[in-house]
């Protein structure tokens, strides 16, 4: 198997010799065991904050589907295909049930006309993450204004599809005018923002004359100040994550966010979607009669080859993706 090992512990924006690929020499697999083949890598802004968190040696994180090529366990059968987070490598012996794993590996159930990898993406912790984090804490009602930042990847460009099935007004913000396009041109989003070319906070009074009722942050920092700034009484904001920081080495700006908080009196939420894994379920069912619906759209950036996997890790920190971003082995 090729293995992506940490070399060193990140620091700022992530080098290429902050990894390194080995060889390992895999065992004959053993009784409750089987060998999968990984065919794709989903590739996610978790991995640049957790990964300082690993020993340094440990393979890098990430999650996988993958082909089971040999099997001595009869719940993984040859032939299917498995999820798994079994991390940046080309093969993994397993028994079912690594520690640590953020989802317990499975099957995954194959439907037609729908791609493996949205397993990775839309039908996966990205789109429950969506899902959850607008229904459950956003909580948005029909006719309000949601705003979203981080707006044309995996997470955003659902959280502003969903908020429109829902009735609402959706502003996405994010950092190129090609992505604005693809949201406003082909989701069906009522505005677009780019934070690194427009006056963010003018932008918004023009887009949301009456203020924003609901704000599902990706991104945190600055952007999202001016969001918070920005609310009605009784917003809500579901933090999901705060991609501006992953690659700092400054400590974060000191933002005076409790004056809008108290007087606005707003609800500001954190989550990991991992609180509604009892639900996924349920998530999936709904997301997969969207999808069939034609009223979820969804896009990828697909980068092929092991040897690529720095490249899209890099590029998708970078803002290069589009929707997911994944690696095909
Ligand atoms: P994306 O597909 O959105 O990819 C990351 C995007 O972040 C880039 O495309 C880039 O787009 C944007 N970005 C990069 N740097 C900055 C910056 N300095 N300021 C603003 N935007 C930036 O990734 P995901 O959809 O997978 O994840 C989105 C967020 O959701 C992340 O913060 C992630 O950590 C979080 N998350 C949280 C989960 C939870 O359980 N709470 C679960 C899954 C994801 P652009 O061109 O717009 O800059």
């Amino acid at each position: 198997a090729k293995v992506y090992k940490y070399q060193y512990k990140f620091r700022g924006f992530p080098k290429y010799t902050d990894l390194k690929i080995t060889e390992e020499e895999l065992p004959e697999i053993q009784d409750g065991e089987y060998l999968a083949q990984a065919v794709y890598l989903s590739i996610d802004p978790y991995m640049r904050a957790y990964a300082n968190s690993l020993p340094v040696g440990s393979t890098m994180i990430g999650t996988q589907i993958a082909i089971i090529i040999e099997s001595k366990n009869p719940n993984f059968p040859v032939g299917k295909y498995v999820l798994g987070d079994f991390g940046w490598r080309t093969h993994t012996i397993s028994n079912g049930k690594l520690e640590n794993e953020k989802i317990p590996q499975h099957i995954l159930p194959q439907h037609d006309n729908i791609p493996l990898s949205y397993h990775l993406g839309i039908l996966g912790l990205v789109g429950y993450t969506a899902y959850f984090g607008l229904l459950n804490i956003c909580k948005p009602k029909e006719g309000e204004t949601v705003v979203v930042s981080g707006a044309a990847g995996g997470v955003g460009s659902l959280v502003g599809q969903i908020a429109k099935i829902l009735g609402c007004t959706v502003i996405g913000i994010a950092g190129s005018d090609e992505k604005g396009k693809w949201l406003t041109g082909e989701l069906g989003f009522d505005h677009f923002i780019n934070y690194k070319t427009d006056d963010v906070k003018k932008a918004l009074t023009i887009a949301a004359p009456n203020g924003v009722d609901c704000y599902f942050d990706n991104v945190g920092g600055d952007v999202s100040s001016k969001v918070i700034y920005q609310m009605n009484e009784f917003g809500r904001i579901a933090v999901c994550g705060c991609i501006s920081n992953y690659n700092s080495i400054n400590e974060p700006e000191d933002v005076l966010l409790q004056f809008p908080i108290t007087f606005k009196q707003l609800r500001m939420e954190g989550f990991v979607i991992s609180r509604w894994a009892d639900s996924f379920a349920e998530a999936s069912l709904q997301l997969l009669e969207w999808i069939k619906e034609g009223k979820l759209k969804c896009r990828e950036t697909v980068t092929e080859g092991f040897e690529n996997t720095f490249e899209a890790f890099k590029e998708m920190l970078k803002g290069r993706n589009v929707g997911k971003a994944i690696v095909k082995f």
